[in-house]
């Protein structure tokens, strides 16, 4: 923690105790740090008080919201180099990358500042003479989030900048692997002048009682969701007796597919970056590479020539560019998907060795066929499974044949293919020569089972935003 200059993005901290939650480093397996477990009903109180405070925030203008916005974005800027750190230390990922998601989540909080100033209405060519008819839009209210650990920092202002720009108020429930960010970006929100009580950020040792509370509690309108289909799922039919709106953004198992035609230095390139950034472990990377056949071996040489330069390691070192896994059991869970797949008669072109801590070597995988398990299940680690392909139509079978639908990717230098392919994928999202798509001004979401609802662009704030119609009659009178 003495990396931290800024000791006050630390408030949210507490001391070791009974009611205290262990956040470690994924990199030295080490403690460093606590945050509280709060009660049921200090939960409770919480959303309480955020409604109170929603209450007031709402009668503010759009611009005024704004203004607080735009200060939490200056301040998140000024201590960008403190964030990434706090993020390196209880994610693992390095310090570079750590920083650019500090940036990318900023991204969000300056985005929403804007969009909340053009939340427009409609007028609507009236029916009959004596009416008029508009829609305005209206905050949703009290909001909850609950969060994964893999992008400590985006995954939350990507939900709590559009609620509060929208006039909501928002509770965040972290992964408790990286509750310290969250914690952080509340303290800094404070800062800028957000009333408080309006953006909070809860924990308990039990993520099933956060998420009991958030579905079962009538003055919550919504809960935005970001992690494990599986948990989606379960939130999904939670939320159901209080017919709670709610957005998912859940798992994926992204094809990366790279035609005869395509530009190989950019599909590895591509590649590299899509498959072992966050050392594997985003819900977009490629988690299935389709080569063709005619140049599988090009392609395979080329990619495992990149990949053997990449540097594992604690995320502080500068050299490292792949940092660990985020526990033991990510770690054993991928080593089990990797093995499974060398029993079933897949080759290995690149690491796989066992390494001591959390840590996985990039591994590349070749001769993979459609039926393993690696290519049915999302790894999330840094193995890169490579299948061969001759025939369009069968590979876009295969491409398609997954519960998931969030992001894509394909490489061809072919216009007719380029829209045939794109239009054919069943993803929400498709890089087409291009294996980094996240941006705050794009819509980011899926289909299938990767979920319901989109997170940045204009349509963001729609999730914040409720549609009210309003007819005017007797004008005539
Ligand atoms: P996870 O197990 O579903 O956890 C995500 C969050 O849900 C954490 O805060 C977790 O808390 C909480 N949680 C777990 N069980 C819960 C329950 N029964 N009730 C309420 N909350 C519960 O997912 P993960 O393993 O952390 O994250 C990886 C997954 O997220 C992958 O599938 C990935 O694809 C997906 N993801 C999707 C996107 C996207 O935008 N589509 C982005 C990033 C990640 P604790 O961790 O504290 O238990």
């Amino acid at each position: 923690m003495e990396r931290i200059v800024n000791q006050s993005l630390l408030n949210g901290l507490c001391n070791q105790g009974d009611d205290a939650i262990a956040v470690y480093n994924p990199s030295t397996q080490r403690i460093i740090g606590y945050v509280p477990s709060l009660s049921k009903s200090g939960i409770q109180e919480k959303i309480q008080s955020a409604k109170l405070a929603q209450r007031e925030w709402q009668q503010k203008t759009a611009a005024e919201r704004s203004l607080v916005l735009m200060r939490w974005y200056d301040l998140v800027i000024e201590n960008a180099n403190d964030l990434a750190s706090i993020m390196t230390l209880e994610q693992g990922k390095p310090f570079a990358e750590a920083r650019g998601e500090v940036m990318y989540g900023a991204s969000f909080i300056q985005w929403f500042a804007e969009e909340g100033k053009r939340t427009y209405g409609d007028t609507i060519p009236t029916p009959a003479s004596n009416k008029r008819i508009m829609t305005i839009k209206q905050p949703v209210g009290v909001t909850a989030a609950i969060t994964p650990w893999n992008f400590p920092i985006a995954m939350i202002t990507r939900k709590v900048a559009p609620a509060l720009a929208a006039g909501c108020s928002c509770i965040v429930k972290p992964a408790n692997q990286t509750p310290m960010c969250a914690y952080a970006l509340s303290e800094l929100a404070l800062q800028a002048g957000l009333p408080k009580d309006l953006f909070c950020v809860v924990s308990n040792a039990s993520s099933r009682l956060v998420g009991d509370i958030f579905c079962n509690d009538q003055d919550i309108k919504k809960l935005s969701f970001t992690g494990s289909t599986e948990v989606g799922r379960t939130l999904i039919k939670q939320c159901a007796d209080t017919i709670k709106r709610t957005s998912m953004e859940l798992g994926g198992n992204a094809p990366f597919i790279v035609f005869e035609d395509a530009d190989i230095e950019q599909a590895v390139a591509g590649a590299i970056a899509s498959k072992f950034r966050n050392a594997g472990q985003t819900c977009v990377c490629a988690n299935r590479l389709y080569v063709h056949t005619t140049i599988y071996d090009d392609f395979v040489e080329k990619f495992v020539d990149a990949a053997s330069s990449l540097v594992v390691g604690d995320g502080f070192d500068q050299e490292v560019s792949v940092g660990p896994l985020i526990d033991e059991k990510a770690k054993a869970d991928v080593m089990s998907l990797l093995s499974g797949a060398v029993k079933e008669g897949a080759k290995l072109s690149l690491g796989g060795d066992e390494l001591d801590g959390n840590f996985i070597p990039p591994t590349v995988l070749t001769e993979v066929t459609k039926n393993m398990s690696i290519v049915q299940e999302e790894i999330f680690g840094p193995i890169a499974p490579i299948i061969r392909f001759s025939d369009e139509s069968d590979l876009l079978e295969q491409a398609n044949d997954t519960q998931y639908g969030l992001a894509s990717y394909f490489y061809t230098q072919n216009i007719q293919r380029a829209f045939r392919i794109a239009e054919k994928l069943e993803f929400g999202m498709v890089g087409l020569n291009e294996g980094i798509i996240s941006t705050e001004v794009a819509p980011f979401g899926g289909v299938k089972q990767s979920g319901f609802g989109r997170e940045g662009a204009k349509q963001g704030i729609e999730e914040y935003l409720n549609i009210k119609y309003i007819c005017l009659g007797a004008i005539d009178s």
